[in-house]
């Protein structure tokens, strides 16, 4: 699957993680594809979350090297989460990134003012609201806190009316491009399981919305997800070059 995202221009994929159970293979994965990951634990699967898995946590960002934190955050959308413990969750989870000095992916759902706050309370360095679909002053206020916001395949669905209006606002330095595979897959794939393979079709739905060239977005997203994650140049050198 990479190695076919990688002839379609796709030369970088962050690797995210969801619980303490999968951070093993996700470090395994990502470091034997040297690919860039994230460890955290994700609000949707606050139920299997210990205090422990904070400490170990902790212990991993000075061991092994991710990029970033994540996925953490809120999700009030589904009621049967408990919020106070998604709440507690993320609050420890912003103040480990910020002792080890890493961005967060953060996943956020009908609770942006939450999560902004506490943003403020513990500030961090930046990192990308994943699937943003929240308002335009929302969207500022997370750029002001030094985030990049991510888009993914519901940019390539016609009904997507509020979130293309969004993508057209928000300036293209702070946005990147996402999969959120396997879910949230594009259109012309719907049903099956999302792929990086698909981010060029994200790509291009962007670039129509802003009225902007392929290669501008696919340019300008590059850079604004290699700054906010420090991603090195280097580690996909031996890649094939970006078609686009
Ligand atoms: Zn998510």
């Amino acid at each position: 699957m990479i190695e076919r995202a990688n002839k379609l221009g796709v030369e970088t994929v962050v690797i995210p993680s969801i619980s303490q159970q999968a951070w093993k293979t996700t470090i395994e994965v990502s470091e034997s594809f040297k690919l860039p990951y994230a460890l955290g634990l994700h609000p949707v699967f606050i139920d299997q979350h210990q205090p422990q898995h904070l400490c170990e946590l902790d212990e991993l960002l000075t061991t092994y090297k991710p990029s970033a934190v994540g996925e953490i955050g809120l999700d009030f959308f589904n009621r049967q989460l408990d919020r106070e413990k998604q709440m507690a969750y993320f609050d420890k989870q912003l103040i480990i990134a910020k002792r080890h000095a890493l961005p967060a992916i953060i996943h956020c759902r009908k609770a942006h003012d939450e999560c902004l706050s506490a943003l403020r309370e513990t500030p961090i360095p930046g990192g990308i609201i994943h699937a943003f679909n929240g308002s335009i002053q929302q969207a500022e206020k997370y750029i002001e806190l030094g985030f990049l916001l991510g888009f993914g395949g519901m940019l390539t669905y016609e009904r997507s009316v509020k979130l293309r209006a969004l993508a057209k606002q928000i300036p293209l330095r702070y946005i990147t491009l996402e999969t959120d595979a396997p879910d949230m897959v594009v259109e012309n794939h719907r049903g099956e399981r999302n792929s990086p393979e698909y981010v060029p079709q994200i790509a291009s739905a962007l670039a129509e919305i802003k009225n902007i060239t392929l290669a501008e977005v696919a340019t300008a997203t590059t850079t604004n997800v290699r700054k906010c994650l420090s991603l090195c140049k280097g580690l996909y050198e031996n890649r094939p070059p970006n078609p686009i």
